[in-house]
């Protein structure tokens, strides 16, 4: 069989035939059942261009019982299938590696209901964040989850990647947030655990294998999810720190002096401030007349407008007084808020302008956190940039290796070495990105052997045949 790096095809999969074709266009009506070469083309490659797969066919179903119907058949066939969201994801799980069928749950893309008293969302799992966000915010509620892919990405997909983002720091992960999902498995049976309850200590908590199973397990149909009420007062300030161990000690004093209203802290370095200023338009850098090595953009969210802007700025001024801060702007209004997110948010779409880059997602104890971006710039040398961002209140790196163009050579220098310094720190290699193909084999550095076993014998609990998102997740010889 073709081969995708160290990936074979599983000759347990059988070829997409014209009969199946033909029952698909049964089930699914003709439009749904896309053949067509450049929407193909979008939907087998990845959103970094890196991942590139080969199929023929991509699904569009309508309903629960039209993606029943289709793993239901997939599954006596033994088709394999790979479930896509809005194709966002950064670890090649959402294309398929070889000739998988594309089920896209774009088409199921309605709000089912809202309840304005408990805040709890049920909707189809095709839903864009962003047109969520907008929903909600006619509503007065706010998703629990935001991050830079929102106009792309689905709640489904965010779900099945345990998407975290840019609010965790704050609501927390979608494993406390998610109250139910309806899923459907490998054979086509449906899951409704579509509740909508803050408690349900019912037996096993089985909706929390879909959070973050990255589509391996099934296919997620609709979500129910807890809304915050949206605040009044929003504040965003852009901070410049001479180093490290300030962006820390800043963190901590946040946490204390701002407690309840501190909504994001995240943190970039100077090289990736150079590298969204210099590749996206109208960014710039709020500080242009002296160079700092850390900015750290901090949000806060409260219900009352003056003691909330009293806190930020008292705050502020005692991080200036104890030199934790070198300078900082308070945004004065929407727009200027928006510039700071604007340079946090656009640093992925900066790196993709720059060229091809390697991408890591590392949970490091916060200590520790920004040696691994110092230690592979002296590995990489003048070879590659080198920069290092991310959910600092959440101790997590995001840690990125700016190339002209992928090398082999250069990506020897990276790994195996960043999954083993994540593994001696006692990091994760996936905080927040998931596994996907990327980091399938990588698992045993983040995961014990009799863990990655438990794994496997759920994986082939619910999907005996191996047919969902197949060489993804767990390792191949475990997938294929
Ligand atoms: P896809 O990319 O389509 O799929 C992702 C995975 O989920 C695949 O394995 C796919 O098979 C599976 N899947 C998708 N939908 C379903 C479903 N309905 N049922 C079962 N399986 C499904 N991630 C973060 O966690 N935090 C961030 O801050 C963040 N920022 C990002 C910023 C940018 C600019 C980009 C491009 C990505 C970012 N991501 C971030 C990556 C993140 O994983 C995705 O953006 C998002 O959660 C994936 O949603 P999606 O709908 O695009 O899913």
């Amino acid at each position: 069989g073709s081969m995708v790096g160290v990936v074979q095809r599983s000759n347990r999969f059988s070829e997409l035939n014209d009969d199946d074709v033909k029952y698909f266009q049964e089930i699914l009506g003709r439009k749904n059942v896309v053949q067509d070469e450049d929407k193909l083309s979008a939907a087998n490659v990845d959103w970094m261009h890196k991942y590139k797969g080969a199929s023929k066919i991509l699904l569009q179903p309508c309903n629960t019982d039209q993606v029943s119907e289709i793993l239901k058949y997939c599954n006596s066939r033994n088709l394999a299938v790979v479930p896509q969201g809005g194709n966002t994801g950064l670890v090649g799980g959402s294309v398929p590696v070889f000739d998988e069928v594309i089920v896209s749950l774009s088409s199921m893309n309605k709000i089912i209901s809202f309840d304005k008293v408990s805040g709890i969302l049920v909707c189809e799992a095709g839903c864009i964040l962003e047109n969520l966000m907008s929903f909600l915010d006619n509503e007065g509620f706010i998703m629990p989850l935001d991050l830079g892919a929102k106009g792309s990405c689905q709640i489904g997909g965010n779900v099945s990647t345990n998407a975290g983002g840019l609010r965790l720091v704050r609501y927390g992960s979608l494993h406390g947030s998610v109250l139910g999902v309806e899923a459907v498995l490998a054979n086509g049976t449906v899951l409704d655990m579509l509740k909508t309850l803050r408690k349900d200590n019912t037996g096993y908590d089985l909706k929390h294998l879909f959070i973050g199973s990255e589509g391996s397990l099934g296919i997620v149909t609709k979500v129910s999810i807890l809304t915050p009420p949206k605040l009044s007062s929003v504040n965003v300030a852009l901070l410049a720190c001479k180093d490290y161990s300030s962006c820390q000690k800043l963190l901590q004093e946040a946490k204390r002096k701002l407690g309840e209203i501190l909504s994001a802290f995240e943190f970039l370095d100077s090289q990736s401030m150079d590298l969204v200023t210099s590749h996206l338009d109208g960014a710039r850098n709020p500080f242009p007349d002296s160079q700092h090595d850390f900015y750290v953009l901090i949000e806060t969210t409260g219900s009352d407008e003056s003691s909330d802007k009293q806190k930020l700025e008292a705050f502020l001024l005692g991080s200036m007084e104890n030199e934790l801060i070198a300078d900082g702007v308070l945004a004065q209004d929407i727009n200027q808020a928006s510039t700071f997110w604007n340079i946090r948010e656009g640093i992925s779409e900066a790196l993709m302008k720059a060229g091809a880059v390697y991408k890591y997602d590392l949970s490091i104890p916060l200590e520790n956190l920004y040696t691994v971006v110092e230690e592979m710039r002296s590995r990489l040398g003048d070879a590659a940039n080198v920069i290092g961002y991310g959910h600092l209140g959440d101790g997590n790196l995001h840690l990125n290796v700016s190339v002209p163009q992928y090398d082999g050579k250069i990506l020897a220098q990276i790994e195996p070495f960043v999954y083993e310094w994540t593994s001696k720190h006692r990091g994760s290699i996936s905080a927040e990105h998931g596994m996907g193909l990327m980091k399938a084999n990588e698992i045993f550095y983040s995961q014990s052997r009799e863990t990655v076993q438990v794994m496997s014998s759920i994986k082939s609990l619910m999907d005996p045949n191996h047919i969902l998102n197949p060489y993804k997740v767990l390792p191949h010889s475990i997938t294929s």
